[in-house]
């Protein structure tokens, strides 16, 4: 396997009036070529500032704090992401042609006093150098692509002439324009009903086998995940606590905050109109991240004297890993069948 991202000690920080916020606090992550990895955690653990750094659009109170951020294109020498600035010209060649990034918010990437074809023409061309007629077939081939119904007149339409899915799509369309080896989804289907969720994580499956692009897939939904992912991480409170294979995650979670994550995922027929358990406790506030392991306030397996005053190493299980003093003593208990 080869690899396309990778992320080393990535930090940052916060400075805000009540203290410092280490919103990224040390993530090490890899993406090979042609893979989904999934990134779960609840809202505030730092996954999306984390794609943040990696495309150099930190918010601009964020401190980059350290850390390596390494991207090898398909065809092209490693590039050092963090090594640049937010508007160089390297970082803007970067993100026009081998990374694309999708949101749960498509007006976020689209523009509202633009057609959609204008949009994606735009980009093309910039990146591309093709003709105004010849970008404009190709936008019409993106459309039709990412499979919205009669790409030709779509191709006039503006982004609010479009129902949420079609605009979802859209942004999906203008994402993949430059061919990307790696694209960046960042809750793309947790505003959308079921239904469209389904359609939409379909065709982003469909995209990657297709195009054989990477994905990192951001979600606070560990079943949706289930769907689309090869390997998974889970961060909590800026750190990753465990990485593995999908099959790892679901079969043989070795951290206990997994295991709670999964807990309360509802099974279809078993569960319906029943009261899931929820992980008991809170997300501490982080200007106030506990001593020890961060998760050991709410942990059902925290030991007094050790999980509360020192933080986990990283343990290692072939290919997967845990942070938890006690990773080795979870067996393989399947939690969900
Ligand atoms: Fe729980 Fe301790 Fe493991 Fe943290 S290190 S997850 S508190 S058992
Ligand atoms: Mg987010």
């Amino acid at each position: 396997v080869e690899r396309l991202l990778d992320l080393e000690n990535v930090q940052v920080h916060f400075p805000m009036r009540e203290g410092l916020v280490k919103a990224v606090n040390g993530v090490s992550y890899h993406v090979n070529k042609g893979e989904v990895l999934g990134i779960v955690g609840e809202s505030g653990s730092g996954k999306s500032i984390t794609a943040r750094a990696i495309m150099r659009l930190l918010p601009k109170r964020a401190v980059d704090a350290g850390g390596t951020i390494r991207f090898r294109p398909r065809d092209g020498e490693e590039i050092e992401l963090s090594a640049l600035s937010r508007n160089s010209r390297a970082i803007r060649q970067v993100r026009g042609n081998h990374i694309g990034m999708i949101f749960q918010e498509p007006m976020t990437a689209l523009s509202p006093v633009h057609t959609i074809g204008t949009q994606i023409m735009r980009t093309i061309q910039l990146h591309k150098g093709l003709s105004r007629s010849a970008a404009r077939e190709r936008a019409i081939d993106l459309l039709a692509k990412v499979r919205l119904p009669r790409p030709a007149e779509l191709v006039d339409a503006y982004p609010h002439q479009l129902s949420g899915g079609m605009r979802q799509r859209a942004m999906i369309a203008l994402a993949i324009s430059c061919d990307p080896s790696l694209l960046i989804a960042d809750e793309p289907t947790t505003a959308l009903d079921v239904t469209t969720e389904a359609q939409i994580l379909d065709l982003l499956k469909q995209l990657q086998a297709e195009l054989g692009m990477a994905i990192i897939f951001i979600t606070h939904n560990f079943g949706v995940v289930a769907d689309i992912a090869d390997r998974v991480s889970v961060m909590y409170l800026g750190r990753i606590l465990e990485t593995a294979s999908v099959d790892d995650i679901f079969y043989e979670p070795k951290h206990p905050y997994t295991q709670a994550l999964l807990r309360s995922i509802p099974r279809l027929g078993v569960d319906q109109g029943r009261r899931l358990p929820t992980i008991p406790g809170m997300v501490p506030d982080p200007f106030s991240v506990p001593q020890g392991c961060e998760f050991h306030p709410r942990c059902s397996h925290a030991r007094a004297g050790l999980c509360d005053v020192k933080a986990p190493p990283e343990r290692r299980f072939g290919s997967q890993m845990s942070r938890c003093h006690i990773a080795d003593q979870f067996v393989q208990e399947p939690v969900h069948v």
